[in-house]
């Protein structure tokens, strides 16, 4: 965190460096990514990602919309709109918070955006199949994507029943966990592995940490087996 010297934003470990949550989906055919954080441009350059296919968003706060004015680069090599993907709530934010790359005379080299307006309903993206999910951060409704036996879970506090048998049977989930201390619109630690646990998933990787949850290697020693605390840059080849 900006300006802090806690004794883990002073921590020297990589795994306490952490940029903003996204992950980035990668197939044989389709390269997509969920979210564009502040950090989008940065985490494109460090792993060197060529080509992506499309942006599914979760939700629109600033956190997971604000990179977005980077695809531009992929409009330029890739010579098409980015395809995104987001339920209308987040589509009318996106257009107001770039509304410069959606008005009639555009300034020359704004991103290239076709935005397709996604419910609860399952679709394709390339060759990788998306259920959205709907949970509930605070009172705001956010989409969590089950793509196959791997679930992601962002910006959440509660699930509905119905919504949580659609993540039963995953393989492998990554679901945030902010800190220990109660939060309004986010799981904590205990939270997210009673979630994990509930489910039966055998494999759970924890995101969107905040500094107050403490060290990478004190909390991971601490976690139950199959669960871990997720770092940026991990990969889960499957
Ligand atoms: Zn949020
Ligand atoms: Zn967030």
């Amino acid at each position: 965190m900006i300006a802090c010297s806690c004794h883990v934003c002073i921590s020297t470990d990589k795994k306490d460096k952490r940029l903003r949550s996204s992950i980035l989906v990668q197939s044989d055919k389709t390269t997509l990514v969920v979210d564009t954080t502040p950090d989008f441009r940065y985490q494109m350059l460090r792993e060197n990602i060529k080509h992506l296919d499309a942006v599914l968003f979760t939700h629109p706060h600033k956190d997971h919309i604000a990179g977005l004015d980077d695809v531009r680069a992929y409009n330029f090599f890739q010579e098409q709109p980015m395809q995104i993907f987001a339920n209308q709530m987040t589509i009318d934010a996106l257009m107001r918070e770039f509304a410069y790359a959606f008005a009639d005379k555009k300034y020359p080299g704004v991103p290239n955006l076709e935005l397709n307006s996604i419910a609860l309903d399952p679709l394709m993206i390339g060759d990788i199949p998306v259920i959205p999910i709907q949970v509930w951060h605070l009172k705001m409704p956010v989409y969590g994507f089950r793509l196959g036996k791997f679930t992601y879970i962002t910006d959440a506090n509660r699930i509905d029943a119905a919504e949580k048998e659609k993540i039963r049977g995953s393989e492998i989930i990554v679901v945030n966990a902010l800190r220990k201390e109660k939060h309004i619109s986010h799981y904590t630690l205990e939270e997210a592995i009673e979630l994990v646990q509930d489910l039966e998933i055998p494999t759970a990787y924890f995101t969107h940490i905040s500094h107050q949850l403490g060290r990478h290697e004190e909390i991971e020693k601490s976690l139950p087996e199959g669960i871990h605390l997720g770092y940026d840059g991990l990969q889960i080849i499957s």
